[in-house]
């Protein structure tokens, strides 16, 4: 398997969206730009955005709003879409453990709705009926600090080193495609433009490419019946064995291998990507529950700029029922994901790091996959870190009003005073 970036292919190309502002409000309101931006300190994080954000930012985290209808630029379709373009990693050195805005700075403050949000799940409290891979990863790493920077505010600070990661994404994702601005008209382009650019993925292979990046990805693992959305870094195709793996880049400030703790965040990350893909293939996704749980509708036509660069990649179509049906056709005359790695690089130097190969395990994904979700429906507490990974409260935005720190503090001390008894 060789890591080198190739560059590239003629005409290949992702499209990402300019968006209307209005067509957001009706998904609930976009995170931050604050959130956004702490969001890029986490290498998982800053990858995938939120679809409905109406700020513009590499990490796709903000699509760029825009009232004007010409093409804009794109990081990858998906970052007006749903997921940023470009960066991805940013920084590994400093994990998820940063803050966001409040859910009521992001609701506008309002009071009088608090009580209502009480009742709401946090799925439907905090996100806007599905997730991104990166919640998931977010909550790998402290599901309470999670909680947290969704229910209390913080301050963002600018994050240099985050921008440095974000450029080197960029980079490489230009080195096999060019990124064109697409304008869209609804919320049902919005979706169109991510399809388009799975669509070109998956194209690609099939006509002997052999590197796709900035991948979109979509469906409900695990039978769950959540929507989960990521942008896969890197897939390379060997057409000599028609095999796919998949790579992630993770830069990083320092020029070591991560922790373990960073490692099995990444890990969790990667192991979700395949999952989505792999049930893409195995022809598991449903265009209907997407639509249900997007509130799209799949047979709406969709604006001329789309179809126009549906065209382009000679496809034909009215709808993102016939986009979708063309795209899950041809996605399954692929095959499941093979090998999965992980490619740490070093910011400073550009040099690579290491690379680690990751074992997917099917049940362990699943298992805590499952726990997660229970969370999100509302159906457990959020848990802090254990006993082991109570290092990771020393760089946490929240440990001077942590309850579970305080918690597991007490606890410790009783056991404290309950052992010098015994002595
Ligand atoms: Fe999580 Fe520790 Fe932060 Fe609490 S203090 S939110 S347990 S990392």
């Amino acid at each position: 398997m060789c890591f080198n970036m190739d560059s590239s292919s003629g005409d290949a190309y992702k499209v990402e969206a300019y968006v209307l502002e209005e067509i957001f409000s009706e998904w609930g309101d976009p995170p931050s730009m604050s959130e956004v931006d702490k969001n890029a300190n986490s290498a998982t994080t800053s990858k995938e955005t939120p679809c409905f954000s109406t700020s513009m930012n590499a990490e796709g985290t903000k699509p760029e709003v825009s009232t004007n209808s010409t093409i804009g630029n794109v990081s990858s379709a998906t970052t007006s879409i749903d997921t940023p373009s470009t960066s991805t990693a940013t920084n590994d050195d400093e994990p998820e453990q940063e803050a966001y805005t409040t859910s009521s700075t992001r609701r506008g403050g309002a009071e009088e709705s608090k009580d209502d949000d009480q009742c709401l799940s946090p799925l439907e409290r905090f996100r806007p009926g599905y997730l991104w891979v990166t919640d998931l990863t977010r909550q790998n790493w402290c599901e309470q600090q999670l909680y947290y920077s969704f229910t209390i505010p913080t301050i963002a600070e600018e994050n240099p080193v985050m921008t440095a990661g974000t450029d080197y994404h960029l980079a490489r994702e230009l080195a096999t495609h060019d990124i064109v601005k697409v304008d869209v008209q609804s919320s049902e382009d919005i979706w169109a433009v991510k399809m388009l650019n799975l669509h070109s993925a998956v194209c690609t292979f099939l006509h002997g490419g052999i590197v796709a990046r900035e991948v979109p990805v979509f469906g409900a693992p695990f039978k769950e019946d959540i929507l989960i959305v990521g942008l896969i870094d890197e897939l390379r195709f060997d057409p000599s064995n028609y095999t796919i793996d998949l790579i992630e880049l993770k830069t990083r400030l320092s020029s070591t291998m991560p922790s373990r703790s960073q490692r099995k965040q990444h890990n969790f990350q990667v192991s979700v990507y395949k999952t989505l893909f792999d049930d893409l293939v195995q022809g598991k996704v449903s265009k209907q529950f997407m639509a249900s749980t997007l509130k799209i509708n799949l047979h709406k036509e969709l604006g001329d700029s789309i179809r126009g660069h549906a065209e382009k990649q000679f496809v034909v179509i009215k709808s993102l029922n016939d986009l979708m049906d063309i795209i899950f056709h041809k996605i399954q005359t692929l095959t499941c994901i093979s090998q999965v790695f992980i490619e740490y690089v070093h910011q400073e130097s550009k040099q690579t790091i290491g690379h680690m190969e990751v074992e997917y395990d099917a049940v362990k994904v699943s298992d805590l996959y499952k726990k997660y979700v229970k969370f999100w429906r509302g159906n457990r507490r959020a848990d802090g870190v254990d006993i082991e990974d109570a290092w990771k409260c020393q760089r946490c935005d929240f440990n001077s009003i942590c309850e579970w720190r305080k918690k597991k503090s007490a606890e410790c001390e009783q056991r404290n005073k309950k052992n010098a008894k015994i002595k």
